[in-house]
């Protein structure tokens, strides 16, 4: 369980706040989707939690530790982040998976880590990319180098900023099932941000508008109305539900 409490942010001292007394809470093993406008905080929050930035006043609470109380080592142990742009310098998709252990190993890796590594790559589908330059890689085949670097670093929590922004229609589905495959065999927590309403509905388990730098509603796909939707989007659309899925069309 994660568990947000209260958290305020600035980038500014006598700036308004960009997170305003944001709470909210993930049970483990779920799929988390943050939404909202643009400038409405999301980007802002997954860094105050990945420690890039510093909170003003509140807590995180993860499995009941004190998230900011960890050293960065511990944190990075913990938590893995899927950025939006993939930049892997001149080294091996191995060599970059492997870089997901760095805080759990000493000087030099051993078995264990080279286990990790080779799982991470097999649960992605990438053995057999292991001497590829990851630089040089497809944008979906980078997708999964990020992810399988996420899992050989054994994080329980995955934080994606719009992970899936570079890919093709048929790359993201894949990687998004890929994500959702490995949370349920894992029992890992994920929180996510997408811009897609139909992708969130599909790839999410609870869902948490944004707004002004707070979660102004969180649940269920119940959320997805056109009265929710207008309101934090300013958007007409209207639901439809086909073979058992909600979607969500623009009017
Ligand atoms: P989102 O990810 O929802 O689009 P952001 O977290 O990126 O929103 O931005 C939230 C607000 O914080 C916006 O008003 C944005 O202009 C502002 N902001 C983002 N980064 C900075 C920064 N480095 N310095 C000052 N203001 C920033």
């Amino acid at each position: 369980m994660i568990e947000i409490r209260d958290l305020t942010f600035r980038y500014e001292k006598k700036s308004a706040p960009v997170l305003d007394e944001l709470s909210l809470s993930l049970e483990t093993g779920k799929i988390g989707v943050l939404l909202g406008r643009n400038g409405s905080g999301k980007s802002t929050l997954l860094k105050v939690l990945l420690g890039l930035l510093k909170a003003e006043k509140g807590e995180v609470l993860a499995d009941s530790e004190n998230f900011f109380a960890l050293s960065p080592r511990e944190k990075a142990k913990r938590i893995a982040y899927v950025p939006q742009e993939l930049n892997f310098g001149a080294l091996s998709v191995y060599e970059t998976v492997l870089l997901g252990r760095i805080s759990r190993f000493g000087l030099f890796p051993g078995p264990e880590d080279d286990a990790a590594v080779r799982n991470a790559l097999a649960m992605t589908g990438l053995a057999g990319f292991e001497q590829r330059d990851a630089g040089r890689l497809s944008g979906g085949e980078k997708q999964k180098v990020a992810i399988a670097r996420a899992l050989a670093q054994e994080a329980n929590l995955l934080l994606f900023d719009e992970p899936t922004g570079n890919l093709d229609i048929a790359n993201e589905r894949a990687f998004l099932d890929t994500v959702k495959r490995l949370v349920s065999e894992k029992n890992i927590t994920v929180l996510a941000v997408l811009h897609d309403l139909n992708r969130a509905l599909s790839f999410g388990d609870r869902f948490f508008f944004m707004k002004e730098g707070r979660i102004a509603f969180s649940g269920g796909e119940e959320l997805f109305t056109p009265e929710l939707i207008y309101e934090i989007f300013d958007t007409r659309v209207r639901t439809e539900t086909v073979d058992g899925q909600k979607i969500i069309l623009e009017v």
